[in-house]
């Protein structure tokens, strides 16, 4: 019988936990051919989810969890799942349901008959969301597109479901600053995708703001291109072309014309706008610079405190 781990990253989410917990049940009973395990992730909750998990695992044997000992974050909390699960098949769920529990019995189906290492799912719609947040969404999607030859996929869903091979070696990649949505591309393997309509929250509220969402596309994007590196240098041979032909053109007309002092304003300009292109270069040198700092320091990606599983820890 296949063994599916579901890792379901969980930080202060004590209302959607056992509303959670009946939703997998009910899928569980749908797929009578395999075992389903639930391995909920605690990120440093500071509510209830915790007691909620235990509660759970007394229960159901079936339910295991590994808690933080701080809020470490999703991509984290997800890296530390996908080490602690020993299923045949792994997925990643998140609690809210909001990815649906109800796909993964197609998504069992197409893994185990058709060619496919890993079966991804992505939303086609963002009904319920602040316009806002889906049009910087797109926009940063879009850019990915053009910068990064990883495949990042508008609207992809960190649901999947893959194989063991697949999540091996996903676990290979143990960088610090984890952008999942690319790692899951750079690894490569067949994936089908799976498309549907948004689903809203069942319980409790979001964890990202939207300044955590911006800070989030920035590790997208410092994780899989270095394009604004070469844009940097790119701009820098721009200025100095124009800064040449303004040479020529203020000579030639010098020579012509004579030199009358005056357009401080326009070099007051000139210099400000300069420094600014400036600063702006060097803070994307600085980015890629802290992102190798942190990577050097090779702190582990999470701390587990406690956990209901007992094997070789990772
Ligand atoms: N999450 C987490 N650690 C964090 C933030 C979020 O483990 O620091 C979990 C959260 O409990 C949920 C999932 O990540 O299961 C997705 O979070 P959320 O639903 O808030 O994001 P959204 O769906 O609004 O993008
Ligand atoms: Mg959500």
């Amino acid at each position: 019988m296949d063994k599916i781990s579901i890792i379901v990253p969980c930080y202060n989410e004590q209302e959607a936990i056992p509303i959670f917990y009946d939703a997998i049940a009910k899928t569980a009973g749908e797929m009578p051919q395999v075992r389903l395990e639930v391995l909920f992730v605690n990120d440093g909750s500071r509510d209830a989810s915790l007691m909620e998990m235990k509660k759970l695992a007394e229960r159901d044997d079936r339910v295991k969890y590994v808690s933080f000992s701080r809020n470490f974050g999703k991509e984290a909390a997800m890296y530390a799942g996908l080490s602690y699960a020993d299923g045949d098949y792994v997925a990643i769920m998140d609690v809210d349901l909001q990815d649906p529990p109800s796909l993964l019995p197609e998504m069992y189906r197409i893994i185990t008959t058709e060619d496919y290492d890993s079966v991804a799912t992505r939303r086609v719609t963002r009904n319920g969301e602040p316009p806002i947040r889906s049009f910087f969404a797109r926009r940063f999607y879009a850019l990915m597109h053009r910068l990064s030859k990883t495949d990042i996929v508008d609207g992809a869903r960190d649901y999947r479901l893959m194989t063991r091979q697949f999540v091996d070696e996903l676990l290979r990649l143990g960088e610090y600053n984890r952008f999942s949505k690319g790692l899951f591309g750079w690894v490569g393997f067949n994936t089908k995708w799976l498309e549907y309509e948004n689903v809203e929250r069942s319980a409790g509220e979001t964890k990202w703001s939207f300044w955590k969402l911006l800070i989030y596309s920035i590790e997208g994007i410092v994780g899989f291109t270095t394009a604004p590196l070469v844009m940097a240098a790119f701009l820098g041979v721009f200025f100095c072309i124009v800064a040449f032909l303004a040479l020529c053109f203020i000579i030639i007309r010098t020579v012509l014309y004579g030199d009358p002092v005056s357009g401080w304003p326009s070099m007051t300009c000139i210099i400000i706008f300069l420094g600014g292109i400036q600063l702006f270069c060097i803070g994307i040198l600085g980015e890629y610079l802290a992102k190798t700092y942190m990577e050097t320091k090779h702190r582990p990606i999470f701390i587990c405190k406690e956990t209901n599983i007992e094997r070789n820890q990772k």
